[in-house]
Order: C-alpha cells, then sequence, then structure tokens
C-alpha cells in the first residue's frame, strides 16, 4: 500500500476556492429566503432534486433561520414538532422528516399570504361563550371554515358526530396523536381531551379558505408556537360575575364540575396579554363581526380592533 499523497498546492487552493463558493452560494439562497425572492418549500424542492447540490448542503437550522419570524428560540421547538436534529442537512433529511417540513412550511406559506386566508384561533375562560360567537360566524360567514376538534368527552344532548366534534375514545384519541393527525391537543379541565385535526386544516388554507378554531388556552399557545401567524383572539366576559352567571345560567354542568370550569376560568382570564386581540363578548352578533373583521382586515394590513397592549 502506498501511502496517502498530500493534495497537491494547486488542488489544495483550487478546494479552498470551491468550499468558499459553495458557502457563498449558500449564503445567497439564505439572503434570497430571507428577502422573500426565494420560498423556502420551493428552496426545499430543489435540495430533494439534488441532494450534494448548493440547497442539499443547507444546514436545516441555518435554512429556518433564514425564514423571516423564525427566531432561535422557535428553532428548537419547530425541530423538536419535526423530529429533525439541528445538524442535518436539507438534501439528508428523512422521507418522513421531509414531509414534515413541507407541511410545517405549507401551513406557514398559507397562513402568511397577503390578502390570503388567515387561521384564526379564538380563546377564553370557560363560558365566555366561545361557542355562541364561532356558531353565530358560521352561519353568518359561511365563507369561514370552522375547524371540527376531536374529543373524548361524552357527546351532549343535541351534538352530533361530526359536526359539534368527533366524539372518539381513549384508543382513537392516542392514534390520532401518534399518526400525527393533530394540529395541537391539551387536556381541558383537568378530565377529557381535545384535539384540532390538522388535514381539514391544511386543506382549506390551501384553498385559500380562512379557518377559525374555538380551542382552549393551552391548545392558542400551541397553535401559536407551530403557525407564528395564526391570529390569536381572546374572548372576554364583560365582568367576572357575568362569566359566572352564565356559566351556571346554562346549566349543563353539575356543580362540582361548574366550580372546576371556575376555577380553570380564573388562570384563563390571566393568559389574555400572550393574545393578539381581545374583544369583549357583550352581544354575540357585534363579537362575531368583529373577529370576521380581523380575517378581512389583517389581509390588507390595517387592524380595525385594538391590539392587545403586550405580547
Ligand atoms: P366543551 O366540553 O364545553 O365543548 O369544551 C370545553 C373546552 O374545550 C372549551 O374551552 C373549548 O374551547 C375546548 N376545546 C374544544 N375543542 C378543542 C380543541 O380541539 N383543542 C383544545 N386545546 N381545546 C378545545
Amino acid at each position: 500500500m502506498s501511502p496517502k499523497r498530500p493534495l497537491p498546492e494547486v488542488d489544495r487552493v483550487a478546494a479552498s476556492r470551491a468550499a468558499v463558493a459553495a458557502r457563498r452560494a449558500r449564503a445567497a439562497v439564505k439572503a434570497d429566503i430571507a428577502a422573500g425572492k426565494r420560498r423556502p418549500l420551493e428552496v426545499l424542492a430543489a435540495a430533494t432534486a439534488e441532494p450534494e447540490g448548493i440547497e442539499g448542503r443547507l444546514r436545516i437550522t441555518d435554512f429556518l433561520l433564514s425564514i423571516p419570524a423564525i427566531g432561535r428560540t422557535k428553532l428548537g421547538r419547530i425541530l423538536e414538532e419535526l423530529q429533525i436534529s439541528p445538524a442535518k442537512r436539507l438534501g439528508g433529511l428523512g422521507r418522513h422528516q421531509r414531509v414534515r417540513l413541507e407541511e410545517f412550511l405549507h401551513n406557514r406559506e398559507a397562513a402568511t399570504r397577503p390578502g390570503g386566508s388567515r387561521l384564526i384561533v379564538v380563546a377564553g375562560p370557560t363560558a365566555v361563550g366561545k361557542g355562541t360567537v364561532v356558531s353565530y360566524i358560521q352561519e353568518h360567514y359561511p365563507q369561514i371554515q370552522l375547524s371540527v376538534s376531536a374529543t373524548t368527552r361524552e357527546p351532549r344532548p343535541g351534538e352530533t358526530h361530526g359536526v359539534d366534534y368527533y366524539f372518539v375514545d381513549d384508543a382513537e384519541f392516542d392514534s390520532l396523536i401518534e399518526n400525527r393527525q393533530l394540529l395541537e391537543y391539551a387536556t381541558v379541565h383537568k378530565v377529557h381531551r381535545y384535539g384540532t385535526p390538522r388535514g381539514p386544516i391544511d386543506e382549506a388554507l390551501a384553498r385559500g379558505t380562512s379557518v377559525i378554531l374555538e380551542i382552549d388556552i393551552q391548545g392558542a399557545r400551541q397553535v401559536k408556537e407551530i403557525m407564528p401567524e395564526a391570529t390569536l383572539v381572546f374572548l372576554l366576559p364583560p365582568s367576572w360575575d357575568e362569566l359566572v352567571r352564565r356559566l351556571v345560567g346554562r346549566g349543563t354542568e353539575s356543580p362540582e364540575e361548574q366550580q372546576r370550569r371556575l376555577d380553570t376560568a380564573q388562570t384563563e382570564m390571566a393568559a389574555q396579554d400572550e393574545f393578539d386581540f381581545r374583544i369583549i363578548n357583550a352581544d354575540v352578533a357585534e363579537a362575531a363581526a368583529e373577529v370576521v373583521d380581523l380575517i378581512q382586515v389583517r389581509g390588507s394590513g390595517s387592524r380595525s380592533v385594538a391590539p392587545a397592549e403586550s405580547n
């Protein structure tokens, strides 16, 4: 065996020139993504087509950080969510990782398209009337799609499977989680699990239809992490006394359940500053119109409702 010969000087110079050129080309790709000149999805497609090309050699961390509004904190959470190691390069992603990344980019793109579809999350304390406001929107603004959640709780009288909720058992809920079919999920009021099916939302946003989610605060936080462009609306009661009156008045819960929900409501009220907008639900039609306004007005860049002060 002959000993490995050192690279001749000319080759070393050529190799380091090539490395510098490749680094520059990768930096140009990142700059283009940051400036909105290239779509992240298109860059990913190029990386997939040519894993050893410029795009393929781009680190997943550099790629994501070049996307506007993704910083280091979000980066960690996104990689965790997508189950991708920070050491990976775009061309070296596994098939499932690539599919998850595509889905993530797709959601972002749909949510950021100017004048395009929006994802609005309506949350707020229990009994504030989220359900009523959202039903009103569904009836009067049919162009907006309402997300139907999955839950492990029993149907109440008058509730229909597939309309009010997808009523599933624990095993089915577990399988929705395992198959990554939920955008977010949480245990609400410490008892039942609720989750937002991902598929219908992706489809609606891709078609240009805006979607409203009526979910709890834990779920709203998760959505904001996954899709930072989602608009978070916090629905407020006119007063705490009014909230208690509404909860007790609807008479659908036992006294123990009412107490548990009031305890949750107190914690929930404290989360209002995390939301983009706060709307007081004194009149259902007015509150609904304000929510719809956010969807329509945000497309043109202005805001009709006072944004929450601290965010
Ligand atoms: P209810 O049992 O009264 O229909 O709903 C209880 C709570 O679960 C409400 O606060 C509602 O917003 C919340 N919820 C309904 N669907 C979902 C969901 O898909 N995800 C989360 N995180 N919360 C939900």
